[in-house]
């Protein structure tokens, strides 16, 4: 078992591991005699059974949304409020949010503003939630304007990974888990090529949570280096949407993550070697890397997305190095860079 632990507003652990050792560890960080199991119908039909009985000496109370992104909404969240109400919940029991982003956002969201913050275990069930949505305590609902309009930054007590919940993953999963993987591979050298070739693995993961808990660390409420994490992400974003979801997050990422090196080369003397490098890292799963929508398109979506009033974007660049940085880029610039 791997732990890594994350220095943040909050401390908390996060442990990984392919046994079943880190269940008992990370059951010991449930404060309360309560537990709301917050999950999703597919993650509860594969592994339902295993997490209950690992609290067996609290109450366990479940709360079992449909699969998929339209459930984290408004009325799920009121109605698992209510739930928790009706049973008895009070600001010492705990939430475990037990699925994928879409169940660790909603149960985050939940467990930060129930009585103004109960507990909370992430135990992610994806890849993506793995390497990224558990940990840096961003929590969200979708309105109906758009994603992840309400939402809080809210800790959680401790993070645990088994990573063999992840083996039942269909390949559409592994690749949009991998498209986040290959945006840590510009973020440290600690990812080598070779890493993102292979099957997901304890160490992977922590070499993954390590950079972003780092980052976090530095710029828990992203003021400034945690815009690093959006490499591949400003027009991946704006292809993830414009497609209408119909390409997942982590394979608009990777498009993203093109259409930035292309930029660098083309505008910012990213040389050939370090662009074919580059190049390589990004195309070690066999992603398609096309981006089917205009830079107009794009910039178009990145302008209504922006929860600010600026004019710019601050892009993620890729440097010499392999490493990224970041470009305060106006709109309109920008939009005749990715032409
Ligand atoms: P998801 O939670 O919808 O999971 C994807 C699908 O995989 C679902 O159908 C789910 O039921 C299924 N699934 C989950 N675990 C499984 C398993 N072990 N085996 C088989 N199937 C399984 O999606 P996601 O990709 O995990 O997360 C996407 C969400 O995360 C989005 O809502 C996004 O906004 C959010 N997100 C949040 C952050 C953050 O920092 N909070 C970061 C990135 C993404
Ligand atoms: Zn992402």
């Amino acid at each position: 078992m791997l732990k890594l632990e994350v220095d943040s507003s909050k401390k908390y652990p996060i442990f990984i591991s392919d046994g079943t050792d880190g269940f008992s560890e990370v059951t010991k960080y449930a404060k309360g005699k309560k537990i709301a199991i917050i999950t999703d119908d597919t993650v509860d039909s594969l592994f339902g059974g295993t997490l209950d009985c690992f609290f067996n000496e609290k109450s366990v109370y479940k709360f079992v949304i449909a699969h998929g992104e339209a459930s984290k909404n408004a009325e799920n969240y009121i109605k698992i409020l209510n739930g928790l109400v009706k049973n008895g919940f009070t600001r010492s029991d705990t939430v475990v949010a037990f699925g994928g982003g879409v169940v660790g956002d909603l149960a985050g969201f939940v467990a930060s503003t129930y009585m103004r913050g109960i507990g909370l275990i992430a135990v992610p069930t994806t890849i993506l939630s793995a390497v990224d949505s558990s940990v840096g305590g961003k929590t969200a609902i979708n309105l109906d304007e758009g994603k992840n309009l309400c939402g809080t930054f809210y800790q959680p007590d401790a993070v645990y990974i088994n990573v063999g919940f992840l083996s039942t993953l269909p390949k559409e999963q592994i690749s949009c888990g991998y498209g986040e993987i290959i945006k840590y591979a510009f973020l440290s050298d600690t990812i080598k090529i070779e890493d993102l070739k292979g099957d997901i693995n304890e160490e992977l993961i922590y070499k993954c949570l390590k950079i972003k808990a780092d980052i976090v660390h530095a710029d828990e409420k992203e003021k400034g280096e945690r815009k690093l994490l959006n490499l591949g992400h400003t027009v991946g974003h704006a292809i993830e949407r414009l497609s209408g979801f119909s390409i997942s997050h982590g394979d608009s990422v990777v498009k993203g993550l093109f259409a930035i090196l292309s930029v660098s080369k083309r505008f910012y003397g990213l040389s050939d070697g370090a662009y074919e490098k580059a190049l390589a890292v990004i195309s070690a799963r066999g992603h398609d890397l096309e981006n089917p929508f205009s830079a107009q398109e794009i910039i178009e979506k990145i302008k209504c997305d922006k929860k600010s009033g600026e004019d710019f974007v601050d892009a993620v660049l890729i440097d010499e190095d392999l490493s990224a940085r970041i470009e305060r880029i106006p709109f309109e610039k920008f939009r005749e860079l990715l032409q």
